[in-house]
């Protein structure tokens, strides 16, 4: 594992060869060791809790309950999901061969690519550099993980933690920022898992393409949460608030902006703003619950949305201690500033739309969001978002919880990224599926499909194929 300062070009190519060369030796290639990884993970991430939720305290002033729940009890459910599915999801798969083919068989075989390099974002900065190493180790890989240079608490405690852990031979840390980054995206590694923001995804997808490597873009953008007459307000408002305001909104799958259909804004912002004293109290500064924007560039960017829409409650800032208080906007214009890019931090606008129509034709004129949540007592409208949006994920009730779901990939689509993760999506993003078939020599059947091609053969074949 290594801590880089200086000469990344250097420093960053030993550790990638070293890396590639204990893939090479098949080590990682065992189930066993495979298990092995994930244990010592799960132990990493249980005793050394209290660590971590110090370091995410000081980076995100992130409560320790949902430092818990979000990142570390998060990242423990998706090894224990792992272990416990490992096996049946590594058994080859058998798949019928053609009539023309008997005798034979055929199976799809899931191999591990190689070496991986996983660059997570500063946001939930334990759980998006480990989820997809438990997917990269459980498939077989050796990993390297850049975490982000803008949570450095957290950076310095994985970068310490997991080589106490983890197989050093294949299992790497590397520390730093843009200069890093870039001499690590020189190397050839043979899948790069990338999340963050769009702009660093064209970057890493360039770079990617030197080397024709696989990747998954795991970015964000603005995700609408649709609200319908007829649904309970009250509940409605208080799952937006829990969804959005967590880590102080800089979630990726937060409701970025609600969508009200018909009369709701008016009855929902009063419901929005109880929800967020029910949560945070009259002085959120004062919440133990609530946290920090990540840097004073953050929070300058996020205070320009706050003159957007009629503040219905929030709008405090303080620029020392980077707060900006949970914040709903009322009356804002489809095309003020705050509509225009993801919000990333605490500021809720609720923009009306007459009908569920000027809803789906508002969401589908944009970018493909990563998540469209939807509260509404209709079957019908569930019906029509399902069938008339696109979206990485659709959750009618509840926002965030999906990706709770072990089941259920979790990436997005358009300009949200490509390619998912999360449980056995995991095995299928870190593997090769390969085709092996497997025919014998005896009886050579196969003659039949042999030049020079008679009208018998010809008549067979037709007839087998
Ligand atoms: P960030 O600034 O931490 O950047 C992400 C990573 O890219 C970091 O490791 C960083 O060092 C690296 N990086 C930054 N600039 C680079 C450059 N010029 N060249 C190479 N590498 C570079 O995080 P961020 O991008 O601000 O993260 C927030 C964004 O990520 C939001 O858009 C959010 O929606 C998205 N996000 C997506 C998911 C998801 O799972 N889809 C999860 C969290 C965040």
């Amino acid at each position: 594992m290594s801590q880089l300062t200086e000469a990344p070009a250097t420093t960053v190519a030993t550790t990638v060869h070293r890396l590639h060369a204990a893939f090479a030796t098949g080590r990682t290639k065992p189930v066993a060791w495979r298990r092995t990884q994930l244990r010592a993970m799960r132990s990493l991430l249980t005793d050394h809790a209290d660590e971590l939720q110090d370091a995410l305290r000081a980076d995100l002033g992130k409560s320790p309950v949902e430092a818990f729940t979000t990142e570390i009890g998060f990242t423990v459910n998706e090894i224990d999901h792992a272990l416990a599915h490992l096996t049946s999801w590594l058994r080859p798969r058998r798949t019928r061969v053609p009539l023309a083919l008997v005798p034979a068989r055929a199976r799809v075989v899931r191999e591990p690519l190689g070496t991986v390099l996983i660059i997570s974002p500063w946001n939930y900065p334990v759980m998006l550099a480990l989820a997809p190493l438990v997917g990269a180790l459980a498939a077989g890989n050796c990993a390297l993980v850049k975490p982000s240079e803008l949570a450095p608490a957290t950076s310095a405690a994985l970068a310490r933690l997991l080589p106490l852990h983890l197989d050093q031979e294949a299992v790497a840390v590397v520390e730093g920022g843009v200069p890093e980054t870039t001499a690590l995206l020189e190397q050839r590694f043979d899948h790069i898992f990338y999340t963050g923001n769009g702009t660093v995804g064209r970057i890493v997808m360039t770079a990617a393409a030197r080397h024709l490597t696989p990747l998954t873009l795991e970015l964000g953008g603005k995700s609408p949460a649709v609200v319908e007459p007829g649904t309970d307000l009250a509940t409605a408002a208080r799952r937006i608030v829990w969804g959005k305001f967590m880590n102080a909104g800089q979630t990726c799958v937060a409701p970025d902006y609600v969508l009200a259909v018909g009369d709701t804004a008016g009855a929902l912002e009063p419901h929005l703003a109880a929800a967020v004293r029910e949560m945070y109290g009259e002085d959120p500064a004062t919440s133990p619950d609530y946290g920090r924007i990540i840097s004073t560039r953050h929070f300058d960017r996020l205070v320009g949305f706050l003159k957007d829409g009629r503040t219905v409650i929030g709008g405090g800032h303080d620029r020392d201690s980077r707060y900006i208080a949970p914040t709903v906007l009322a009356e804002v214009a489809p095309d003020a500033p705050v509509m225009d890019e993801e919000i990333f931090g605490p500021v809720l606008p609720v923009v009306r739309v007459p009908d569920l129509d000027a809803a789906i034709s508002f969401i589908t004129e944009r970018d493909k969001p990563l998540a469209l949540y939807a509260f509404t007592a209709s079957a019908d409208s569930k019906r029509r978002l399902t069938t008339e949006t696109s979206s990485g994920a659709l959750a009618f009730g509840v926002p965030n919880a999906h990706l709770t779901v072990p089941g259920l990939p979790f990436g997005g689509v358009g300009g949200s990224g490509f390619g998912r993760y999360h449980g056995e999506h995991s095995i299928d993003t870190f593997s090769h599926a390969k085709a092996v078939l497997d025919k014998s020599l005896f009886p050579d059947l196969l003659r039949l499909a042999y030049p020079p091609f008679t009208a018998l053969k010809e008549r067979l074949l037709r007839r087998m194929l």
